[in-house]
């Protein structure tokens, strides 16, 4: 660490954060008698905590975020440049890396044109809700509004998002729910049988399932729908063959639009600078967030093709009829500064091929860990965005019990090496651990992640 802080200092912040923060996602009654954790500085692709120990930190973040690693200096004196000249002006107004940032981002995206900034992933999910809504009634008289989301996906903590989300343990005792959300089938190749689906063509029969929601619910019903590329906290879920394509033609087929959250795979994370792009689909609305400025400032984009756009701009003497809605700090101008040096970064250190060659060889290191650990059932993973769904029995894929896939955690992390696992999202199957290193990720640095997996797993399950 850099010593800016002293002991006494950092002693006196543990002591202010026990007794005022709440943190995100945790019980918080183990903090009566131990120290919650709290990160101080971070430098690549490591961070340091109050006692000083060194991490290696194998999930960007905690939550799929550093995409270029921490302390980049070119970002942070960008936007301190830009906070200079102009911190913000709501966004109603244009601003300079507002169309800066558009403008570089649609080279990135053919087919697509418009970028709607807001804050979270959460909020920019919450737009292209609205904006189906605002289409159905313009275009349907109010009637094809529903949305469908899929089993294992999730879209965010809003109600609104929380009513699309498809896993149950994060959604239970928040309800009631949005009215309008209808639930898809996942698309878990390994957890088929779960399904009753046939073994072969599982692709065609899980995006098949789809369709069969849609004749169900009437197709003259349905506005949107909405999925991961990847599914992310629904335990990596990486699409089967065919379903893509198949998905691409039922939406086709029923007038339907495509709602594609890229809020984990966005900007890099699996190889391409979006998850869709690897299955060559069109979608109509693309939601981003977390690796768009890498957490150095708060940004999110709900991105549209011009056919979205121009359903909002025709009629202009209807004093209803524009886009009625605001982002406060959608207006603020370091996430887009934050964003232009982000994709810069990306760009210059050829970091997409740095991810899907990372990947490659990090998806056979864990490979060769299942060799070793038989309670290691299936490892999947595209670019650096990978699992490794944990069972108790090969045969019949029983998950591993929770308890034991966090002790694996926990045993990482006291070996400093910060990785994830599925986190009460899904009733029974919380057993995937989860990696997503910054895409700086080199050979050493995989090297080192798995064996430390490879030391808990053996000291977890023998
Ligand atoms: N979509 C996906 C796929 C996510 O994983 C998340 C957050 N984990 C969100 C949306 C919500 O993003 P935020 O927390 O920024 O609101």
């Amino acid at each position: 660490m850099d010593g800016t802080y002293s002991q006494n200092d950092l002693s006196h912040v543990v002591e202010a954060d026990k007794a005022h923060v709440w943190h995100h996602l945790i019980q918080h009654k183990p903090f009566e008698s131990k120290d919650p954790n709290i990160i101080v500085e971070g430098r690549g692709m490591r961070v340091w905590n109050q006692a000083g120990k060194e991490h290696l930190d194998a999930v960007s973040g905690g939550v799929w975020t550093v995409n270029v690693g921490y302390g980049r200096e070119r970002i942070a004196r960008a936007v301190y440049d830009q906070l200079m000249r102009l911190n913000y002006f709501a966004g109603a107004a244009g601003s300079v890396p507002g169309a800066l940032f558009a403008e570089r981002l649609i080279e990135k995206m053919p087919g697509l044109s418009r970028v709607y900034y807001c804050n979270s992933g959460s909020e920019a999910n919450e737009k292209a809700f609205k904006m189906v809504r605002q289409i159905a009634h313009k275009r349907y008289g109010g009637k094809k509004n529903k949305i469908l989301f899929r089993d294992r996906d999730y879209h965010g903590t809003t109600i609104a998002c929380l009513s699309a989300g498809g896993q149950d343990e994060r959604n239970a005792q928040y309800g009631p729910f949005t009215p309008g959300f209808v639930r898809v089938p996942h698309c878990l190749e390994y957890r088929a049988a779960d399904q009753g689906a046939p073994t072969e063509h599982y692709g065609e029969w899980a995006a098949d399932q789809i369709e069969q929601v849609i004749l169900a619910e009437g197709p003259d019903t349905i506005g949107a729908l909405c999925l991961e590329p990847v599914t992310a906290g629904g335990g990596v879920i990486v699409p089967p063959e065919g379903y893509w394509q198949k998905v691409q033609e039922i939406v086709r087929k029923y007038d339907i639009l495509l709602h594609i959250d890229e809020v984990v795979c966005g900007v890099g994370r699996t190889g391409t600078w979006f998850g869709y792009q690897h299955y060559g689909v069109e979608p109509d609305f693309v939601t981003m967030a977390k690796g768009v400025a890498s957490g150095y400032a708060a940004i999110a984009c709900c991105v549209t093709n011009e056919r979205v756009f121009e359903m909002f701009k025709d009629d202009a003497d209807d004093p209803m009829n524009y886009f009625r809605d605001i982002s406060t700090f959608g207006g603020c101008t370091a996430g887009p500064a934050a964003a232009l040096e982000n994709l810069a970064i990306i760009e210059e250190e050829n970091l997409l091929e740095n991810t899907t060659a990372m990947g490659d060889y990090m998806l056979g290191r864990l490979d060769e860990l299942a060799g070793k650990h038989a309670v290691i059932g299936h490892t999947r993973g595209k670019g650096l965005f990978l699992g490794a769904e944990l069972v108790a029995d090969r045969e019949t894929r029983a998950p591993a019990p929770e308890k034991q896939v966090q002790a694996v955690v926990a045993d990482c992390m006291g070996q400093g090496v910060i990785i994830g696992a599925t986190n009460r999202s899904v009733p029974g199957y919380n057993n995937t651990l989860c990696f997503s290193p910054a895409l700086i990720a080199t050979k050493d640095d995989i090297d080192h992640i798995v064996t430390a997996v490879d030391g808990a797993l053996k000291r977890v399950f023998g």
